[in-house]
Parts: C-alpha cells; sequence; structure tokens
C-alpha cells in the first residue's frame, strides 16, 4: 500500500466533511435567525358580534360590531408581520351561531362557535376585541379581561393594558377577571377580552373611528402579544 498516496486522500475527504459540516451549521443559523419572531404561533383574533348583534351602538348607527372588526383585521395584519397564523373568527359582518348547536339561545351559540374556533385551531392565544358603553359619557379607557383561573391569561391581559396605557394617558385601568363572560369562563385557551375603549365618550368615539387611532390599538396589542411569548 503506498501511505503516501492515501494521506492527501484521507485530508481531503476529512477538510470536504468539515466544510459541508461548516455549510449545514451556517445554513442552520441563518434560517433561525430569519424567522420572524411569532412564527409558528397560532392566534385567534375575534372581533365580538357582527351581523344581527350590533354590540353598543350611537345614535347615528355608529356600530361596535363595525369598529371591533376593523381593529381586528388591523390587529391580523400586524400579527401576521409578526409571522403569526392569524384565525379570525369572523372577517365580515355575520354572527357565528349556525355552527353551534350548543344551546337555544342564539347569542349563546354565537360565543360557543368562537370558543370552538379557538379549540378547532389550536390556537396558543386568543384576542377578543370589544369596545364598550357607560351611562355616564365621562368614562373612558380600555379594560382588558382575563381567565380568573389562568395565571398566563391575566399575565397576558397585563402585558396589553401595559401596552394601551402607552397610546394614551387614560388607559388607567387595571386587568380585571372576567367571570361573566362567557367565552373567558369556557375557552380552552389563553384568552384575553379586550373593551378598547368607550363609544359613549364623545372624544373617544372619535378616536375609535380613526384609521390611525385604530392601527395604534392594534400595535399595543401586537406589541403586547410579542412580550408574551418572549418575556
Ligand atoms: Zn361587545
Amino acid at each position: 500500500m503506498d501511505l503516501l498516496a492515501v494521506r492527501p486522500r484521507w485530508i481531503m475527504s476529512t477538510a470536504l466533511t468539515l466544510v459541508l459540516l461548516g455549510m449545514v451549521l451556517m445554513t442552520a443559523w441563518a434560517a433561525r435567525v430569519s424567522l420572524p419572531p411569532l412564527f409558528g404561533r397560532v392566534i385567534v383574533v375575534d372581533p365580538g358580534h357582527g351581523g344581527i348583534d350590533s354590540g353598543t351602538h350611537d345614535r347615528r348607527g355608529l356600530m361596535e360590531k363595525d369598529l371591533n372588526l376593523a381593529i381586528a383585521l388591523r390587529l391580523r395584519k400586524q400579527l401576521q408581520k409578526l409571522g403569526a397564523f392569524v384565525v379570525l373568527t369572523r372577517d365580515g359582518d355575520y354572527e357565528l351561531s349556525y355552527m353551534s348547536n350548543r344551546s337555544p339561545s342564539r347569542h349563546q351559540r354565537d360565543l360557543h362557535s368562537r370558543v370552538l374556533i379557538a379549540q378547532r385551531s389550536q390556537a396558543e392565544l386568543m384576542l377578543s376585541i370589544h369596545i364598550n358603553a357607560s351611562g355616564s359619557p365621562h368614562t373612558r379607557g380600555s379594560i382588558v379581561f382575563y381567565q380568573a383561573d389562568s395565571e398566563a391569561s391575566k399575565r397576558l391581559a397585563r402585558l396589553i393594558q401595559e401596552e394601551l396605557r402607552k397610546v394614551a394617558p387614560w388607559h388607567t385601568q387595571s386587568p380585571l377577571a372576567g367571570r361573566v363572560y362567557y367565552i373567558l369562563r369556557t375557552s380552552p385557551v389563553v384568552t384575553a377580552l379586550i373593551e378598547v375603549g368607550y363609544l359613549t365618550n364623545p372624544e373617544e368615539k372619535d378616536l375609535l373611528c380613526q384609521a390611525e387611532y385604530q392601527e395604534q390599538i392594534a400595535s399595543a396589542i401586537s406589541t403586547a402579544v410579542l412580550r408574551y411569548f418572549h418575556e
């Protein structure tokens, strides 16, 4: 056997293996760093009400369901930009009672359908968007409700409330346990129900109708979701 002939071949094959291994590691590293931060996360965004259920409304026919949807569509876009797979419970003006036969009440079936969507899509989070109403025109600001028996939901609600506070100084309310809300009581995934403001406060109503403010609200919620997964 000619040892001088074997050695260069051995060195060559070892060098080639190392180069190939290096390329594989580089590719893996590049793929890891280029993935968006919410890649692989499934998030349900639920615009409250829809169809015959307008939610709260003013005398001129401005309806909560329409503003909920406008904000939810913006939130979907922002979460998608961060890499999340977003499931909307509705993407138009309709209600969801047709999906469930759980109850004789249309309203209960509608809410049950939203929970079913969260369950069947194997989501990690559900964000339900609503707008509040009060007997006093002075009451304003967001309230984030969480699942009373879930520390994760409470943490998510706290982060959302913190980010909303950066949008406007009157978002001062602390998150509350939402024991009366069907979605919060029954959702199998970590859920927050966000009342983003009051339709009964003239100043806040004007803001909620503006694209820029809707975008800021959506941005605050998506930043909170990012913090939820990465803090
Ligand atoms: Zn509502």
